[in-house]
């Protein structure tokens, strides 16, 4: 599996691909030349080390994929192929954790004397910790149902998932007992595009929001994003509040004890430590 905070590249550059992107018809129907620079964020110390092809990418058949790719697929606009193709490279490719995608179309139809014009981007994987819960019914059932769903979702990895503990309701709500835990994901969804994801399977779950801090059948928050520190008018990273959860903090310890919160700069297992020694134990945890 790649590293998310990979820092060694492999590089491509000038493939020259003939297809047939672009919004006018006779670009679609003549085709025209393309040029593709990619540059690979990848782990390369132990296929550097080992002298091993099977632990790196192998670019001559990256430069296959890509050439297929770009003759198989059309799109109007360059940023429509640099976007799919960064990620069907992204979803291919098991050991890049990024690529910085660059298309070139040095015989664009414009009627002016130009060198070349391109779209470059870079995309890759967000390693994420969320927090999921879950207080009516058949709870386990509700958890089991939200971890499947984020399973099969197309640009979501789960990676680990801890115990579900059981904990007394927080906020003065009177209710039943949730059931908590913490999981680690890798995903290629902005923090908006996740938060969307995680609201239509909680939506799935039956989720309705009468009552703030109510029961609900499935909730998932996002708890950290990379070291994202992000504020919108609907979505706040890292979490708030986490810190003082302790039916946050102590399924994330099992999973994520040394990653170090990018506001507090303390460390989950030292966030969790802090909280237990001022507080009273978590009751009937299992
Ligand atoms: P809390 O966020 O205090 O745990 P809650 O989970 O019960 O409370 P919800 O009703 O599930 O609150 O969510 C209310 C809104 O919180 C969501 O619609 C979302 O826009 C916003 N929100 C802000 N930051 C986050 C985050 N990091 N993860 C999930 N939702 C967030
Ligand atoms: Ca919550
Ligand atoms: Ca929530």
């Amino acid at each position: 599996m790649y590293d998310v905070w990979a820092e060694d590249v492999i590089k491509i550059e000038g493939l020259e691909v003939f297809a047939h992107h672009g919004v006018f018809p006779e670009e679609k129907e003549k085709g025209q030349k393309f040029l593709v620079n990619a540059a690979l964020h990848m782990d390369a110390r132990r296929a550097g080390r080992e002298d091993a092809l099977a632990l790196s990418t192998d670019y001559g058949d990256l430069c296959h994929f890509i050439t297929r790719w770009m003759q198989e697929n059309t799109c109007r606009l360059l940023e429509a192929v640099a976007e799919r193709l960064s990620e069907a490279i992204l979803l291919k490719y098991q050991l890049i954790a990024a690529v910085d995608l660059e298309i070139r179309k040095p015989e664009a139809p414009i009627d002016l004397p130009f060198g070349c014009v391109s779209v470059e981007v870079h995309r890759g994987w967000h390693r994420v910790y969320l927090a999921v819960g879950s207080n009516i019914g058949f709870r386990e059932h509700y958890i089991e149902e939200g971890v499947n769903a984020l399973r099969i979702h197309p640009l979501i990895c789960v990676k680990k998932v801890s115990q579900m503990i059981r904990t007394k309701p927080y906020g003065g709500v009177e209710q039943e007992d949730f059931l908590n835990g913490a999981l680690e994901i890798e995903t290629l969804l902005t923090p908006e595009e996740l938060l969307e994801a995680l609201h239509r399977i909680e939506d799935a779950a039956g989720r309705t929001r009468e009552v703030h801090w109510g029961p609900r059948t499935l909730d998932l928050d996002i708890l950290f994003y990379d070291k994202l520190v992000y504020e919108s008018d609907d979505l706040t990273i890292p979490h708030v509040d986490l810190e003082n959860r302790e039916f946050v903090l102590e399924p994330l310890r099992e999973i994520a004890p040394g990653y170090r919160h990018p506001v507090l700069h303390r460390t989950v297992e030292q966030l969790a430590g802090a909280l237990a020694a001022e507080s009273e134990p978590v009751t009937g945890t299992q």
